[in-house]
């Protein structure tokens, strides 16, 4: 029988994360492996930010991560900032732009980071095997023993860096969370998050036909509250406000949606109550003409000003304000960008992302219960865990 090949340190996924970690690694002279089933590193990178790879936020801080203990990931993310990621983008010559809330985009395309961090990974020897599909995984008292499709390991720190659940044709499994289990690791409860929600059968009569219309709004839920798109889609609604507020969504809950946040409705309307301009065109001033059309077919009925109460102009103010909404669901993992939940933080070390248990063992990035909001955030976290287990592994 076949030796099983040593090495001091092995990585699950070549994602953002264990990339990171075996750069990092690999810089302290560790002789590093990553192990990855897809037949190339990074496949989530690739299609991230629609191909231009929104790679980190430069507001990052630890506000907007959720998690069941928010002061996690404070430590990774001060040690491993959005500039220190900048210094390794521009180091490779790679040309970005902040295309808009402090969102960090490449110019060109998301292929120029996974390229960026092949490169680094080959520049300390980290070695990256594709294809390669892990079949048992178990300790003894001082090493970790791996049986894959490309033979036997063995090593002293094992890396769990197999993201979350979202997109499984890009390879997403829930290797990490069971692995989590076996070794008696918490994982706390796993979710959709950043996903469109769905509409119940009564609005989706309604709206269904506004699919593909946009409007600014602000969306809230529990005194979390974002200011951006809402976007109609055929089965929901979408878009950056309604992807933000879905992390935070369960079963159940409504969500409130302001159509005209910066506009006082109520007034605009009173001091029209003399004019015969219709409720619709109205409306059609502040939003969409297709949304004011169907808000009035179905919530207002059109009517011109002069015939309206005012009694009845509160009503349609309170309604534009505090639209509320019961989604009937999410698109589920299938249509995600991330997955909130993942592997309790107490297991582990906020400094080293190591496990309390199990020593050697560690887990980064979005296996862990830290999901960032919409906009680098996830990346950044990546990034920034992946750097911390770097420096310990
Ligand atoms: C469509 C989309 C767009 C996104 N855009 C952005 C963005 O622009 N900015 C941002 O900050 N975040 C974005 N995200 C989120 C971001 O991609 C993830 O949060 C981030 O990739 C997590 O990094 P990770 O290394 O933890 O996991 P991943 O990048 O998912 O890497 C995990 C790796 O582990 C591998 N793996 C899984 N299971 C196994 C197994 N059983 N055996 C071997 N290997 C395995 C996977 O194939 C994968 O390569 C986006 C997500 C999606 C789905």
């Amino acid at each position: 029988m076949l030796k099983p090949q040593h090495n001091d340190v092995m990585i699950l996924g070549a994602g953002a994360a264990g990339l990171m970690c075996a750069i990092e690694a690999g810089k302290r002279g560790r002789c590093v492996v990553v192990l990855e089933h897809n037949d190339t590193a990074g496949k989530k990178i690739r299609i991230s930010g629609g191909g231009c790879c929104n790679f980190t936020n430069i507001h990052t801080a630890p506000g907007q991560f959720l998690s069941t203990n928010p002061h996690f990931a404070k430590s990774a993310l001060a040690r491993f900032t959005p500039d220190d990621f900048c210094r390794l983008v521009k180091k490779h010559g790679i040309s970005f732009h902040e295309k808009k809330l402090g969102q960090l985009f490449c110019d060109i395309n998301a292929q120029e980071i996974i390229d960026l961090l092949k490169k680094e990974c080959a520049a300390v020897n980290a070695q990256i095997l594709t294809s390669t599909s892990i079949k048992t995984v178990t300790k003894n008292a001082a090493h970790f023993h791996l049986k894959t499709n490309h033979g036997d390991f063995s090593c002293e720190s094992l890396v769990v860096a197999t993201g979350g659940l979202s997109i499984p044709p890009l390879g997403a499994t829930d290797l990490g969370y069971r692995l989590a289990k076996q070794f008696a690791i918490k994982v706390n409860p796993c979710r959709p998050g950043l996903v469109p929600l769905l509409w119940r059968k009564n609005e989706l009569a309604i709206f269904q036909d506004l699919s593909g219309l946009s409007v600014n709004a602000r969306v809230s839920l529990n005194k979390i509250l974002f200011d951006e798109n809402i976007l109609f889609t055929h089965k929901g609604l979408s878009g950056p406000a309604i992807l933000q507020i879905s992390s935070y969504w369960r079963e159940g809950e409504t969500i409130t949606i302001d159509l005209l946040a910066d506009v006082d409705i109520l007034a605009e309307l009173k001091t029209q109550h003399k004019s015969k301009t219709t409720l619709k065109n109205t409306l059609a001033d502040y939003l969409p003409a297709r949304l004011a059309e169907k808000l009035c077919q179905h919530f207002f009925a059109d009517q011109p000003l002069n015939e309206i109460s005012f009694h009845k102009m509160e009503k349609i103010s309170d309604w534009l304000h505090g639209w509320i909404v019961t989604p009937a669901g999410t698109e589920g993992y299938a249509k995600a960008e991330v997955t909130v939940g993942g592997v309790d933080t107490t297991e582990l070390s906020s400094k080293t992302m190591e496990t309390n248990k199990i020593t050697g063992l560690y887990f980064i990035g979005e296996v862990v219960d830290v999901t960032g909001h919409l906009g680098g955030y996830n990346f950044q976290w990546a990034w920034a865990s992946g750097f911390v287990a770097g420096q310990s592994v």
